[in-house]
């Protein structure tokens, strides 16, 4: 193979990163803290319009770390999108708590607010309420917030916002990730922007930032002599990945337009083709289109999936079914799930038929006529 690969969503660096580690080097800031590390914080809150952020070591610490400070306890429930990556999921296990899934409804692709109701009407039978609420917004497209803070603020239940993939969405006016008590922005290296890994924790609650700094930093006591009362974690960024992060963040409104004009660009080039739907846009914000999402003709079997990405694979290009659900997860098997419609999971259809193309801000033309020319090769496989 001549051709080199296409990957599904590389980093693209914007060349002003390179000065924020050249100022942590010269000023020895190699350590995570330093002034990279607060003024990326600044930077990332007065970005989305909120008042505080923590900078750390990934978006998975930061969720693990909302969900302490949002009070669960082990044996708690937490209900949590179903259709997601699992590092929305994981950290309730590190909590020792319960995960009970919420299918997504076909509008926004995210958290059916009428599954979400009927967890909640159960709940409340059993007289046994989650501690917190996990929702997820898929592939830059923010869930429909209105109705399910509605929601949760009947029940007192505090949202946490997984908005790894989010970063420069709106909703209604405001940034995604913003609805919640927490919100979680991740900078892996396959994110709208990274510092090659790190995440970000925000919150309108300075109190709570605080305290997921002292927790974040080993749960240190101010005292010279090392002190501590309560356990920690070693979850802070590095002053040089901030650096990164900080020449990043000045793209980031580039970087949504580039995968929103890629996305167009497939749209055009492959509706019409048998029977493909794109993931849709809600009329309630901006979508960052992290990834292409697309859905194959109804009734795509497994197999007819898996030769599409094997061709597209053949041919150099990296291609990806949409997230398994996590009630659909060996890992998950024991756990509790609610459909969007009684036996019939959304999130079910939308893995059974969903691909993303390769999406990275930093494909170029050609390359993406390189990856609809293969793929409507795919398409007529037999
Ligand atoms: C990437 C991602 C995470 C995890 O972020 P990391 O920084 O890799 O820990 C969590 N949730 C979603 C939806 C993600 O896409």
């Amino acid at each position: 193979m001549t051709e080199s690969r296409i990957f599904l969503s590389p980093p693209h660096m914007s060349g002003e990163e390179q000065k924020f580690i050249d100022e942590a080097f010269a000023s020895n800031w190699i350590a995570p803290l330093g002034p990279n590390v607060d003024a990326f914080e600044r930077e990332v809150a007065a970005a989305v319009g909120v008042e505080g952020a923590v900078a750390l070591v990934s978006g998975t610490a930061a969720l693990h770390l909302a969900l302490i400070l949002a009070g669960v306890e082990p044996g708690d429930t937490v209900f949590c999108s179903s259709l997601t990556f699992i590092g929305s999921t994981n950290p309730i296990l590190y909590m020792n708590a319960e995960p009970v899934f919420i299918d997504s409804e076909k509008q926004t692709w995210n958290m059916s607010p009428r599954a979400l109701e009927k967890a909640f009407d159960e709940a409340k039978k059993t007289g046994v309420l989650p501690r917190a609420v996990i929702v997820v917004h898929l592939y830059g497209q923010s869930a429909d917030m209105k109705s399910i803070m509605e929601i949760c603020d009947r029940y007192g239940i505090p949202v946490i916002e997984d908005a790894a993939e989010s970063l420069g969405a709106t909703y209604r006016g405001k940034a995604s990730g913003t609805y919640g008590k927490f919100g979680v922005f991740s900078f892996n290296g396959n994110k709208i922007i990274t510092t090659s890994g790190g995440g970000m924790l925000i919150s309108d609650d300075l109190e709570a930032l605080e305290k997921a700094r002292f927790l974040a930093s080993q749960a240190r006591e101010p005292a010279e002599h090392y002190q501590h009362r309560e356990m920690g974690y070693n979850y802070r960024l590095s002053n040089i990945l901030a650096g990164v992060g900080r020449g990043q963040l000045g793209v980031l409104e580039e970087r949504v337009d580039r995968r929103r004009a890629i996305f167009e660009r497939y749209c055009r080039a492959l509706s019409g083709m048998k029977g493909i739907e794109f993931m849709p846009e809600a009329s309630s914000g901006r979508s960052t289109r992290w990834l292409t999402a697309l859905l194959l003709e109804p009734g795509t079997s497994a197999s007819r999936r898996s030769q599409i990405i094997d061709h597209m694979d053949r041919h150099n290009i990296e291609i990806r079914p949409v997230w398994k659900p996590m009630h659909r997860q060996p890992i998950f098997k024991e756990c509790r799930s609610y459909p969007h419609e009684s036996g019939n999971y959304v999130a079910d259809q939308l893995f059974a038929r969903g691909l993303c193309l390769p999406s990275g801000s930093g494909l170029t033309d050609e390359q993406q006529d390189r990856v609809i020319s293969c793929f409507k090769d795919a398409l007529e496989l037999q």
